[in-house]
């Protein structure tokens, strides 16, 4: 591969989305004298717009597609080079694209992000929702559904289960609350009303300052209806490999065959036992009746009606779907399709043939607190690679839009400084965990360890709840804010910053720390 190189670079980025674009924008402005390449799969490329610094830590953004002509304009030595990477030789510095070519590196980041890991790899009833393409395949298959199963308790689980109308939604959460990477239980209940027609009155501030919530019991279901939701509708994009992000799912309609309110049903504690599909579901019920026992299901849910191997044939006449999915608590649902929201698996199978990259437990290029992968001038940013550095006590990664513009920021920098042998240190974004959002239509801020993170039994926790007008979560360990979980317009959001980041001792507040008739900003100010 070496011999046959095309152009060598002093900087190639593998990536056009957020971690890759960032990268190169950071590379290109600062050493605008450097020969940049910029090799990405997708035909369009994701820009970071209308920046804002909300606070120390907190940032938000929007993102948009765009023609990489726009960057190739703003920066004169950059190259963008439109072909997936099929093969790196850290050996002898060279990357081979799928149409042949090669292309030789001084120093290379690779933001390959990483892919949806789906239930089932070859099953077409389950789609993964991660690029543009595929939320315009599912918005496809969505308009003739009436039912569909959603797996997964993330943040694209949340976001579908709320935005989906016209159809019915089982979710299945393997957890005891929804959203259990972002909430606890007691946040879960105050978002789950929402998922109901009637939203709740607005109520007089309750606080609580013991934290009990109650859980469904294992295997226990929920059923809420709601009327529909206004929705803005535009036209779709083209196709892009990157991932989407923050309101991905604004300009496409998410819209069922049925006329009018959406129904979710939630199955909590739960996971997928085995998907099969009508033919399947139909030989099992003759080997049952030839004796054999199949299907171990106590309960059949296609129509409501208990489930025993000869009644399939019934069930079936009655209302067939195109696939069945049995879950570990017992029931079988039928429906249009399965929805795979199960977490990602970070892209780095072109990169790995051949070389010596440490990979993290999550399958992550592991990079260090300089973003170098174990591999020499190898860095990784994104989605693909595993913070593997010591991390601050109040800082995790977790695989989000956000973490991927910092990361990619940063690690231009590095290799920048690197290049010209100066010294770097670890950014202060990497301090504090913080992420801004919106589920359910409501605002959500998490600041540190927000959910007590590896914190153990040494945490307390403080709540304010009004119902659907806010909840209020500060995690203390020690006396000291460690973390919180903001859902509503609170306004707490920069003041909780400044706690957390200045580890004040807050016992003498006690509960008085979210009384709602303190202004809690003049009273540490
Ligand atoms: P990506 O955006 O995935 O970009 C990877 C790039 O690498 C792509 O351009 C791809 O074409 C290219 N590529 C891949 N392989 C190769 C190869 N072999 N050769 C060349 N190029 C290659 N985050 C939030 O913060 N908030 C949210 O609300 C949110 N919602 C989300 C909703 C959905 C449906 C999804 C899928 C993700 C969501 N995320 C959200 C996560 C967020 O989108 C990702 O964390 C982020 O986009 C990762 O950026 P990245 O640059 O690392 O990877």
């Amino acid at each position: 591969m070496a011999d046959k190189k095309e152009k060598t670079f002093r900087f190639v980025i593998v990536g056009g989305g957020i971690a890759g674009v960032t990268c190169v924008e950071q590379l290109s402005s600062q050493m605008p004298s450097s020969a940049v390449a910029l090799i990405t799969a997708g035909p369009l490329i994701k820009a970071v717009t209308n920046y804002k610094q909300v606070s120390k830590t907190l940032e938000e953004f929007d993102v948009e597609e765009r023609a990489s002509s726009v960057l190739e304009e703003k920066f004169p030595n950059l190259t963008v080079i439109h072909s997936a990477v099929n093969s790196l030789n850290t050996h002898s510095h060279s990357l081979e694209t799928t149409d042949g070519r090669v292309f030789g590196y001084e120093k290379l980041c690779i933001c390959s992000g990483a892919r949806p890991k789906l239930l089932t790899q070859d099953n077409p009833h389950v789609l993964g929702i991660r690029d543009t393409d595929s939320a315009q395949e599912f918005q496809k298959r969505l308009s003739k559904a009436k039912r569909i199963i959603v797996i997964g308790n993330g943040g694209i689980a949340l976001e579908l289960v709320f935005e989906v109308e016209g159809c019915e939604v089982i979710w299945a959460v393997k957890d005891k609350a929804i959203g259990n990477t972002f909430f606890d239980a007691g946040a879960a209940q105050f978002l789950i009303p929402s998922l109901d027609a009637d939203r709740p009155e607005r109520a007089a501030p309750c606080k609580r300052t013991r934290y009990t919530t109650e859980e469904p019991a294992p295997g226990a279901s929920q059923t809420f209806t709601a009327d529909r939701i206004s929705r803005r509708h535009g036209s779709g994009t083209t196709e892009s490999g990157s991932a989407l992000g923050p309101d991905w799912h604004e300009g496409i309609a998410l819209r069922g065959a049925e006329q009018a309110s959406r129904r979710v049903s939630v199955e909590y504690q739960c996971e997928v036992e085995k998907i099969f599909t009508s033919e399947e579901l139909l030989s099992s019920s003759q080997r049952a009746e030839n004796g054999e026992n199949w299907i171990h299901c106590s309960s059949f849910y296609s129509n409501s009606l208990p489930f025993s191997p000869p009644q399939a044939f019934s069930l079936l006449s009655v209302g067939s779907w195109p696939v069945y999915v049995q879950l570990t608590n017992g029931k079988t649902f039928g429906c249009e399709f399965v929805v795979s929201a199960t977490g990602v698996v970070p892209n780095t199978e072109p990169f790995l043939h051949g070389n010596n990259f440490v990979l993290a437990d999550d399958g992550g290029l592991q990079v260090d607190d300089h973003m170098m992968t174990s591999e020499p001038d190898v860095y990784a940013a994104g989605d693909v690679c595993t913070a593997c550095w010591e991390h601050s006590p109040l800082w995790q990664q977790m695989r989000l839009w956000t973490q991927a513009r910092q990361m990619g920021w940063y690690t231009g920098r590095c290799m920048a400084a690197q290049v010209l042998s100066e010294p770097i240190e670890l950014d202060f974004c990497f301090e504090l965990f913080s992420h801004i959002t919106r589920f359910f239509n409501y605002k959500v801020v998490l600041l540190g360890k927000f959910n007590g993170q590896g914190l153990g039994p040494d945490q307390e926790l403080l709540v304010r709840c009004t119902k659907g007008q806010e909840y209020v979560k500060v995690v203390l360990s020690r006396g000291r804010m460690v973390g919180a979980v903001l859902i509503g317009d609170t306004d707490l959001e920069e003041t909780f910053e400044n706690l957390i980041l200045n580890q004040m001792d807050l016992t003498p507040y006690g509960e008085e720390l979210l009384n709602p008739n303190i202004d809690i900003e003049d009273y540490f100010d």
